[in-house]
């Protein structure tokens, strides 16, 4: 079966099962997990969150989002009763009551609140929540065949040195906007600026260009994508010349190839930028090598962990 079979397989079993999440010591159904109108991951977006995905049984690079994960907590000055170990038990027996061998699999921390008629941060109990779904794709499969159609925001991306987007956070009102902005373009998609006319990322992804067979991405300004890093392996492994510095925004609307990453959909091309037509107008050569390189990683033991269903 090749890669896009595969993908589209998987694609289509995905379709039978609801989610499972974990929160104040339970499972239950995902549509009982809760967060209260009180809480400050609401009120002031005082939150941070992991995704990670498990494909045909496997978790993909659990340790890297469980990294990430706590590394985002920690920065936000969050702590939760359960260590690395129990997260990853959580994570595991939140697919497995799913059943689902394709899942999208959240972990998240919100503030909390402080007790009554307090306002000190220092006194809020934060609140893990943590649930498995479905296998959601930013671009389907199928739009995938044909490659996305993506706008250039004319909003930059809140600036880093306001919301650091390393920690992996729910700050998505530039993104959101910017959305709108590229659906009245008749875009599938928008890629955020930078103040210095850089490329950031977009909703859910981190942005790729491909200049005379380097691939490139932005150094900064952008969440550490898991998705970002397997790809700069996958370069590194694979004798990709690969760049990760500042891309000004003229060379990636000049760029032979262009492509998106994120957990929620993996390596996907785009096609048309702001209207102009990359390439022949189908997915470009290396976006295709990397993209079935990624999938094929997924087959790997070293980047995979098997979820334990039990029976
Ligand atoms: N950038 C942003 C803003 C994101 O929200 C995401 C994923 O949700 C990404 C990039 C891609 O990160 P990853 O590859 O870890 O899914």
């Amino acid at each position: 079966m090749s890669i896009d079979e595969a993908v589209r397989a998987a694609s289509a079993r995905t379709l039978i099962a609801t989610g499972v999440g974990f929160a104040d010591g339970d499972y239950k159904p995902v549509e009982q997990i809760n967060v209260s109108v009180l809480d400050y991951g609401f009120t002031r977006s005082d939150v941070t969150y992991d995704v990670v995905h498990v494909w045909d049984g496997r978790f993909f690079r659990l340790e890297h989002h469980l990294d990430r994960f706590l590394a985002s907590m920690a920065g936000l000055r969050m702590s939760i009763p359960h260590d690395r170990d129990a997260i990853r038990s959580i994570l595991m027996e939140c697919v497995r009551r799913t059943g689902l061998r394709e899942a999208y699999v959240a972990m998240l921390c919100t503030r909390g609140r402080p007790p009554a008629g307090v306002r000190d941060l220092r006194q809020c109990r934060n609140r893990f929540v943590a649930y498995a779904l479905p296998f959601i794709w930013i671009a389907s499969p199928e739009k995938q065949q044909s490659g996305l159609a993506a706008a250039i925001a004319s909003r930059p991306r809140i600036a880093p040195q306001s919301v650091d987007p390393t920690i992996k956070n729910y700050h998505w009102l530039d993104m959101e906007r910017s959305l709108f902005e590229a659906y009245d373009a008749g875009a599938d998609t928008v890629i955020l600026p930078s103040l210095d006319g850089t490329v950031t990322e977009g909703p859910g992804f981190n942005a790729f260009a491909v200049v005379n067979g380097t691939v490139v991405t932005p150094d900064s300004g952008v969440l550490e994508g898991i998705t970002r890093q397997t790809v700069i392996d996958i370069c590194g492994r694979n004798g990709i010349p690969v760049e990760v510095r500042p891309v000004p925004l003229a060379e990636f609307r000049d760029a032979d190839e262009i492509f998106l990453t994120s957990t929620a959909g993996g390596v996907m091309p785009v096609t048309r930028l702001d209207g102009r037509i990359l390439g022949n107008g189908a997915p470009g050569a290396m976006t295709m090598r990397i993209r079935d390189l990624y999938w094929t990683w997924h087959r790997e033991e070293a980047e995979t962990t098997p979820v334990d269903y039990g029976c």
